[in-house]
């Protein structure tokens, strides 16, 4: 009798522990994708050369890609993923709330964003670089005091422009596009942004130029929940991206998209 209680207790214990084994696996970002069997990525839809679309609606660019072998990599399947519209004002609130597992979007990492989000290994060092029109007298950053400047919300430009320059007129937008149109149709003296992403939009247009000198050193990286939640997934990406870095995959797909 004895016995049988003991084995009783021992089961009772034994299915307590995997109860409570599985809860702690259930709240962790890595577990939960495996479990969906899906990767959810937000990226960009209008920034070229990283995150855009074709013709056909289909996502496109280098950040695609990449969040694409990150899947690969998890899932064993690069099209075990759903993209999510972000853009450069509503990322970390659509990772916060848990609408994506992880952003995959030209987003820097910054020691202000650190607080408040996990970034994996840098992938790409882009800087920020002034746009103006081919004719304009504009040849610095000092020339724009007391000028109009275009950025787009949420960058690090916004930031930077604000706390740097603060006679300078900032004109925002939500867009990529919208921001280097409102430029072209003369709303304003200069648009400032990453030199990567200026290069995706003027690549074809003669009508604006990039001027020589960057202001900024922008380390691209996937973004994360902060916390014991990602702990896994950020290190099993990290030491993905790292091999990827290493073995001359990220520069392939760099030359593929025409980043430097
Ligand atoms: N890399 C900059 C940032 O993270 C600008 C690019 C973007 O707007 O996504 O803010």
């Amino acid at each position: 009798m004895i016995k049988k209680l003991c084995g009783a207790l021992l089961l009772v214990s034994l299915f307590l522990c995997g109860c409570g084994k599985k809860q702690e696996i259930t709240n962790d970002t890595l577990n939960a994708i495996l479990e969906k069997d899906i990767l959810t990525v937000g990226v960009k839809v209008d920034t070229p050369p990283f995150g855009y679309l074709d013709k056909n609606g289909q996502n496109i660019g280098f950040d695609v890609d990449l969040a694409r072998f990150i899947a690969e990599k998890l899932l064993k399947d690069s099209n075990k993923i759903t993209f999510v519209p972000v853009n450069t004002a509503n990322r970390i609130m659509k990772l916060a709330s848990g609408e994506v597992d992880m952003i995959a979007a030209t987003m820097s990492i910054t020691p202000q964003r650190q607080i408040i989000l996990d970034f994996s290994l840098p992938y790409h060092v882009a800087g920020q670089a002034i746009l103006v029109k081919k004719n304009s007298k504009i040849t610095s950053l000092s020339d724009l005091e007391n000028k109009k400047v275009i950025i787009v919300y949420g960058s690090t430009v916004e930031q930077s422009l604000r706390s740097n320059i603060p006679n300078i007129k900032i004109l925002g937008y939500k867009t990529y596009p919208e921001a280097y149109q409102a430029l072209k149709a003369g709303k304003a003296d200069a648009m400032i942004a990453d030199d990567t992403i200026l290069l995706g939009f003027t690549m074809n247009d003669k009508t604006l130029k990039i001027l020589p000198k960057r202001y900024s050193k922008e380390p691209y990286a996937l973004v994360f929940r902060k916390g014991e939640e990602s702990k896994e997934l950020l290190k099993t990406v990290n030491m993905e991206l790292e091999e990827a870095l290493n073995n001359g995959k990220i520069r392939q797909l760099k030359a593929k998209w025409g980043i430097n």
